[in-house]
């Protein structure tokens, strides 16, 4: 995995995506010195099922922020689209691409735009619409946020001039990983950052959430470690620019 950077952007649909596969490797990072920002494109407000979303979508926020502060992250924005409705489209290009242009990142950190989920577990799962339409969007808007001819608004309204210095998109959850990162130094805090998802974790599992957490980010880990010499991992497919 790259790591000759200093700033990255991690853009999501929902609350808890990246705490699912990612956030052991962002520990690792901040712990480095490098800044990472979160940009979500929902507050997740259609993610519990006993939970109306104009009550649900305050409590995910702050549930994100907190998750977000264990694994070094201060910043956390929220581009408001509704939860499970997300459509691949110019608002949602531009609405990242002025992020990208806000952050000025190298490395920019998405999820999964393909139609299913990568490694074993996911193995013939389907995919939801608001990963695939915000994964695309945010491999498009890397690009997007270079040309100021594609969105000549965001410099005339917003004052957001052209960023060109994305180096890699780096996507998790794909069925075609090409990079890794060592999970073991981050994983204590990714099972910590995952476990402040607290309204969420009570909804899905009758487990203790720690015992769930602990099992399903080492599980996936040690998965992921089988193509990164047997040492647990956070896979990405990294797409160069
Ligand atoms: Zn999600």
């Amino acid at each position: 995995m790259p790591t000759d950077w200093t700033r990255a952007l991690a853009v999501v649909a929902h609350p808890d995506d990246l705490e699912y596969g990612s956030a052991a490797a962002i520990a690792d990072w901040t712990d480095g010195g490098r800044e990472v920002v979160y940009l979500l494109a929902t507050r997740g407000e259609a993610g519990i099922d006993t939970i109306a979303p104009a009550e649900c979508a305050p409590l995910r926020e702050a549930e994100q922020r907190a998750s977000a502060a264990v694994v070094g992250v201060t910043q956390v924005e929220f581009l408001d689209y509704r939860d499970g409705v997300v459509e691949y489209g110019l608002d949602l290009r531009r609405d990242i691409a002025a992020a990208i242009r806000r952050h000025r990142p190298e490395l920019i950190i998405t999820m999964n735009h393909r139609d299913t989920w990568g490694g074993e577990a996911g193995g013939g799962f389907w995919n939801t619409p608001d990963h695939k339409a915000v994964g695309r969007a945010t491999l498009d808007a890397a690009a997007d946020a270079g040309n100021r001819w594609i969105f000549p608004e965001l410099i005339s309204e917003q004052g957001l001039e052209p960023w060109n210095g994305v180096r890699w998109v780096a996507v998790s959850g794909t069925t075609t990983p090409t990079h890794g990162v060592d999970a073991a130094p981050g994983m204590e805090r990714a099972v910590k950052s995952l476990m402040e998802h607290k309204a969420y974790i009570e909804v899905l599992t009758d487990q203790d959430p720690e015992e769930y957490v602990r099992g399903f980010l080492g599980g996936f880990a040690e998965q992921a470690g089988a193509r990164f010499g047997g040492r647990p991992a956070v896979l990405f497919e990294v797409f160069p620019r």
